[in-house]
């Protein structure tokens, strides 16, 4: 489906691309199409936070919001040096996806601030997130645009965040915001929900390609919040685990790791090799002869350079963005098995969903109960892209853009827009 392009693409270009390919598969009409291809709304911001030396710094951000037909706005808040307001706006693209997909009645949104929180203070970074909260106030809020934590945001600054917004509405409002700490609203079960979310994809797809999980071999790109939970649940699955790797490296055992032992040396800072299990390299991981290959750690990881190599049956995107267009061609044509990213790592933004129903309710659900509607939305949602798939003879990737575009579509025509 995607044209070939330039590896190097700006990320805006490419989402703007990838809506022209399935809009034109759809048939959409030019005006849906222009609408599509660039957020409603971008909001520049610049504001002054106190330094812990007494000196003044202006940040700089930004909040895109692509659409809001469906209902209101949702995505993530990342802080990093290298955040720009093309990234933003191609980001909160593939959010409006991502929630069409799994039918969520979101639309898509993401924003960021231009700071290294490695470098500041807690009193700085407490300051930067209110600042930043503040002044995007005026357009956010629990029927408007609800954020999210992101690459460098967490539970604590969704917390500051969250106070700063209720002060200036003088009302608790904890449906601003989701993935709070448990205590201001947050959700049970959010913390797995994207790796659990997405082991639920792997068990659907895998019987699709008609392979058991029951001694399936994984390897795992990344142990981080996502990748060490996939290798938990996917190891309770009966999977062997033969490899995984973080930034420092990777290790392999063919008769599968002890991945309690991995989880606890990550705990422990200490690196993954150790215990027996030896050293491989880290790309080498990527090429691995197993049955699912898990990305779970940045951006294109897999390109045209080693996509030819890739021997794995079924790719599930865990991270966003692990293939280029590029490499996800050449694995399509290798018949790879690729579960892509706005329905493999959507469990994450669909316990954010419940998150906020909860809140809205002031009601809030056991563990069980969330992880079993976790289990309703990605099965289904599987089953819905992977029948598109088939009716129209093409891959899990385009099928869920469809999907998804057809939904924003049809709300963008009931409300007349076009
Ligand atoms: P994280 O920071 O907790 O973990 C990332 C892991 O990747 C770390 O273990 C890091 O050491 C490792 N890593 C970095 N560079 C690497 C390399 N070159 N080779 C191997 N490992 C490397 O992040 P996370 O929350 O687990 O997110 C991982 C991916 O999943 C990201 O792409 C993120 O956007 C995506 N994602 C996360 C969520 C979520 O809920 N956390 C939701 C949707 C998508």
């Amino acid at each position: 489906m995607w044209k070939r392009m330039s590896e190097s693409l700006n990320p805006y270009e490419i989402a703007q691309r990838q809506i022209e390919a399935a809009a034109e598969k759809l048939n959409l009409n030019q005006g849906i199409v222009e609408i599509l291809k660039r957020p409603l709304r971008v909001l520049t911001v610049s504001f002054p936070v106190k330094m812990d030396d007494g000196s003044i710094q202006v940040f700089e951000g930004f909040r895109s919001q692509h659409n809001d037909a469906i209902g209101p706005a949702k995505g993530g808040i990342r802080f990093h040096p290298s955040v720009t307001m093309d990234e933003v706006k191609a980001l909160s693209m593939w959010m409006s996806v991502k929630c069409g997909v799994v039918g969520l009645p979101y639309g898509g949104a993401k924003g960021g601030v231009i700071c290294d929180p490695r470098k500041l203070s807690e009193g700085e970074l407490e300051r930067v997130s209110r600042g930043f909260m503040e002044a995007i106030s005026q357009i956010v809020g629990p029927d408007k645009d609800i954020p999210a934590p992101d690459v460098y945001t967490n539970p604590k600054i969704m917390g500051w965040m969250m106070d700063t917004f209720s002060r200036l509405n003088h009302k608790f409002s904890p449906g601003v915001i989701t993935g709070k700490p448990l205590i201001l609203g947050g959700s049970k079960g959010r913390n797995e929900s994207t790796a659990r979310g997405c082991v639920f994809t792997i068990v659907e797809a895998m019987k699709e390609i008609g392979k058991p999980m029951q001694g399936a071999t994984v390897a795992i790109q990344g142990f981080g919040n996502v990748g060490r939970i996939s290798a938990r649940l996917l190891h309770e699955r009966g999977c062997k685990i033969v490899a995984v790797s973080d930034s420092n490296g990777a290790v392999y055992d063919s008769n599968g790791l002890d991945v309690a032992k991995l989880e606890q040396r990550k705990d422990a800072r200490l690196p993954l090799d150790g215990d027996g299990a030896s050293k491989i390299g880290q790309n080498e991981l990527l090429e691995l002869e197993v049955d699912i290959l898990l990305p779970a750690a940045l951006e294109n990881a897999i390109t045209s350079e080693n996509a030819g190599r890739i021997k794995a049956s079924i790719i599930a995107e865990a991270a966003n963005g692990p293939l280029t267009p590029d490499a996800d061609e050449i694995v399509n044509e290798k018949g790879i098995l690729v579960i892509p990213d706005i329905l493999a790592n959507s469990g994450g933004v669909t316990v954010s969903y419940f998150e906020w129903v909860q809140n809205l309710m002031n009601y809030y659900w056991s563990e069980e109960e969330v992880n079993g509607k976790l289990a309703d939305v990605m099965i289904r949602s599987f089953h819905e892209v992977n029948q598109l798939a088939k009716q129209h003879n093409t891959n899990l990737r385009t099928a869920a853009y469809m999907i998804s575009l057809q939904r924003i579509a049809e709300a963008m025509k009931a409300r007349g827009w076009v």
